[in-house]
């Protein structure tokens, strides 16, 4: 089975840079708006691939990742 990446679980961990559907080299990520009119990525899982690049371009993960590396913190992080 398919692991397909979670970008985000609640909308606060997705400010809505569109890097992950730029990154996508399948295209699997459409940008869809809510009912406020933000844009939040969603993942079309027939194309998608698991290659997780979407991740690794995810500034919100990337503060989380190293938050969890040092324990103190990131310097991404404002
Ligand atoms: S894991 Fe790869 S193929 Fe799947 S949505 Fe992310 S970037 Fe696209
Ligand atoms: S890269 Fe991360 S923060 Fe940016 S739109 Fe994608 S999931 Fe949201």
């Amino acid at each position: 089975m398919k692991k397909i990446p979670v970008l985000f679980r609640k909308k606060e961990e997705c400010c809505g840079c569109t890097a992950c559907y730029a990154a996508c080299p399948v295209g699997a990520i459409a940008m869809t708006e809510d009912e406020e009119g933000f844009l939040y990525p969603e993942i079309n899982t027939e194309k998608c691939i698991c290659c997780k690049k979407c991740l690794r371009v995810c500034p919100m993960k990337v503060s989380e990742q190293s938050m969890n590396r040092t324990g103190k913190g990131s310097s991404y992080e404002v």
